[in-house]
């Protein structure tokens, strides 16, 4: 089972997508975990502060180390009780930044070998950056734009690491996982669009959208084929 504990500012944006389809039966099925870690659970002041002015001035919040240490150093902790003596778990621990390495297939993978994954979310302006030098253990970016969290960045990663958990995808979803991704279609054979505004190869007219035929044609050779000429 791989655990993956996500500190955030923000923790009720995660439940409904964490409960549906994929990810919500690997829960049940205790293939995977997700703990969500209020960020501000780790504040000492009375105004549960998690973060401050940048040293040097400019506009924006940053968040502060202290709290991130705090949540980090705690999780770390509460993982090598739970493990039966001798197993040493292995954890990774991860900040997103727009800064970060490009997320991507092979990543996610890698990741799929950890017990325990701390994903730290940032907010506002970002986060201190002695949080990615000394306690993250590597910084991932999600893609070239910049969002206004890493909770959406924290989402993406436990879905696509947690396809490569064995057991956690049916038989029909694995396909993809080992020959790539190719293009689907399904019923009608033939569509024909009501307006004339909807483009097809053809021009503009109002001539039914096609499926390419190879795959109608019960050829499963053929078929396997098309599918890999255009897989990505
Ligand atoms: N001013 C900052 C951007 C902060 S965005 C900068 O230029 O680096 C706020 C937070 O959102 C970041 O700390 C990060 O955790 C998250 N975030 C934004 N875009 C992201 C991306 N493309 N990939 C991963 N995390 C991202």
């Amino acid at each position: 089972m791989i655990t993956f504990d996500v500190i955030t500012i923000f923790p009720e944006v995660f439940d409904p997508y964490l409960k549906t389809s994929i990810l919500g039966r690997a829960q049940k099925k205790k293939l995977i975990k997700v703990n969500l870690i209020n960020l501000r659970r780790f504040t000492t002041d009375n105004h549960r502060t998690v973060d401050d002015t940048p040293f040097g001035g400019g506009p924006g919040m940053v968040l502060k180390i202290e709290p991130i240490y705090k949540a980090v150093q705690s999780l770390k902790a509460k993982s090598r009780k739970i493990l039966p003596a001798g197993r040493q778990v292995k954890t990774r621990v991860i900040l997103f930044s727009p800064r970060g390495k490009k997320f991507n297939q092979k990543t996610a993978k890698r990741l799929s070998k950890y017990d325990q994954l701390i994903l730290i979310s940032g907010r506002y302006e970002g986060v201190d950056e002695r949080v990615a030098k000394h306690i993250a253990d590597e910084e991932i970016s999600i893609g070239d734009y910049i969002l206004s969290g890493g909770e959406l960045p924290a989402l993406v990663l436990i879905e696509a690491v947690s396809r490569h958990v064995s057991g956690v995808l049916g038989k029909k979803e694995s396909l993809e996982e080992i020959k790539g991704s190719y293009p689907v279609y399904t019923r009608p054979a033939e569509f024909t669009p009501k307006d004339s505004s909807t483009s097809s190869p053809q021009g503009k007219t109002r001539r039914g959208l096609k499926v390419p035929k190879v795959l109608l044609s019960g050829n499963h050779k053929k078929i396997d084929e098309w599918r890999k000429k255009h897989s990505s």
